[in-house]
Formats: C-alpha cells, structure tokens, sequence
C-alpha cells in the first residue's frame, strides 16, 4: 500500500503567488517518486489556482476543513460538495488548531466526517493528546475521542477514512513523538477501531502521523509497515519546500 504525506500550508502563504512557487517547487522535487501519494492542503482560496496549474503533476488536494452541510445559510463556511467539484480528494477534520481556537468538538467532528464521506472526499480525521505523562492515559484519552469520532460510522466507509494521530505538544514545537512509542499508538488506534467497526475496517483504515515531523525524523515514523505509521501529517515542514521534499523522498525508500 502506499504511503500517505499531507502537507497542511495552514493559514500560509499569504498571497497566490507565492502559493504557487511553492506549489511549483515541490511539484518540482517530487517528480519520479511512485510509492507516496503527496497531497497538497492549501488555504481553501489557492486550491482552485493551484488545481489549474497541477495537470500532470503527482500531486493530489486536500482542503483543511468543511462543515457538515451540503449548502445553506451558513456564512463563512464551506460545503464538502464544493470542495468535491474543486477537485479536492481529501479533508482535514478536528486538527487540533480547531479544536482550540473554534471550539470544535468531537460532535462538531463527527458531523463532518459523516458530510465528508457523503460528498466522495477522504477524511483525515485528527486525534491526539494535549500532553503526555503516561502512555496509558494518552491511549484511554485517544479511545475517548475515537469513540466519539466514529459513531455511527459505518464499517464499509473504512477504506475511505485515514486517522491522524497529532500529539498536540508535539505540534509545532520541534519535539516529535518517538517513532516506538509512535507504532504502539498505531497498533493500539487499530485495535480501538476493531472494537468500535470491525477488523476488517480497522485493517482498511490508515494511520499516519504528524507533530514535528522533519527530513530527519520522517522515515523513521513508517517503517514499521502496516504495523505502524502508514504516512505523515507534515505542518512548518511542508512550507520549505525542499525540507518537504526530502520528507517526501525519505518515506519513498521505505518498504
Ligand atoms: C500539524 O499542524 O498538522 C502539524 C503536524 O504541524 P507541525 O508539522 O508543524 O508540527
């Protein structure tokens, strides 16, 4: 199976232009790569833009939220049906900057994933602890939130549905998690989703990992194959775009 890099720009860069040097720049590096799908998370307002410009290139969308209705009296907001016809592939759902700043919840979350699912697009549905003291705690509080997340998901939606798993400490700080403890988070995440789908649907799903991930560390989070990561939530790191593609083509020399 291939891996999955998602490069969430956030709230970067400020203008067109520069989003399409970038664009261009990574699009670029990553030419000849086959086995990493590399998906681009811009601002909803470059992905039309950079669409336009991504003829032939390896590269797939993804957009870094969408609410939960189709259409509607919603000011502001996004419908997953209009990202769908921007050729958006996937979605960024619960990352953790929401969580905080607009109070989103894991019920918010749920809705979101389900109207994801409903439009065709791929959830990357983001879970992960705000600090880390025992590995214990953190598997109960990512049980929690996968619990909520994923009810009433249907298990023949598995394959359609990737998990992030993002410590949030490790966000932006420089300080990943470790790649071991990283694998028994993937091994665990699995578990959980066979309790609450099935095995067959927890098998379908893939994990990838995010918080901090660099040239450095990138390949070290998905050699475990299908026992660990299977793919990376890059943030700071996708905005150089010749760290993301050293990212890129480190995960590409693992089996
Ligand atoms: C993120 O915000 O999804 C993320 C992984 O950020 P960073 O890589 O900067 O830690």
């Amino acid at each position: 199976m291939k891996k999955i890099i998602i490069a969430n720009w956030k709230m970067n860069p400020q203008s067109a232009k520069e989003a399409e040097r970038l664009f261009r720049a990574v699009a670029q590096g990553i030419r000849g790569v086959k086995n990493v799908d590399v998906i681009i998370a811009p601002p909803f307002v470059y992905l039309e833009s950079l669409n336009a410009i991504s003829y032939k290139l390896q590269v797939h969308f993804g957009a870094q939220d969408c609410f939960w209705e189709d259409r509607g009296a919603y000011t502001g907001e996004i419908s997953p049906v209009t990202l769908k016809t921007l050729g958006v592939r996937y979605v960024i759902v619960g990352h953790s900057e929401r969580r905080a700043h607009l109070g989103e919840t894991d019920e918010m979350i749920n809705k979101k994933i389900k109207a994801a699912l409903k439009a065709g697009l791929i959830p990357v549905v983001c879970i992960g602890e705000r600090e880390r003291n025992h590995l214990e705690d953190t598997l109960l509080f990512l049980k929690g939130q996968l619990k909520k997340d994923f009810d009433g998901i249907k298990p023949s939606a598995a394959k359609k549905i990737i998990v992030a798993y993002e410590p949030i400490w490790a966000i932006g700080t420089g300080k990943a998690e470790n790649s071991d403890d990283a694998q028994k988070i993937a091994v665990y995440i699995k578990r959980v989703l066979q309790e609450l789908l099935n095995a067959k649907a927890a098998l379908a799903i893939r994990i990838i990992y995010g918080g901090s991930v660099s040239a450095k560390n990138a390949a070290s989070f998905v050699k475990g194959g299908v026992r660990g990561m299977e793919g990376l939530l890059v943030g700071g790191a996708s905005l150089q775009a010749d760290e993301f593609v050293k990212i890129v083509r480190s995960v590409a020399l693992q089996k």
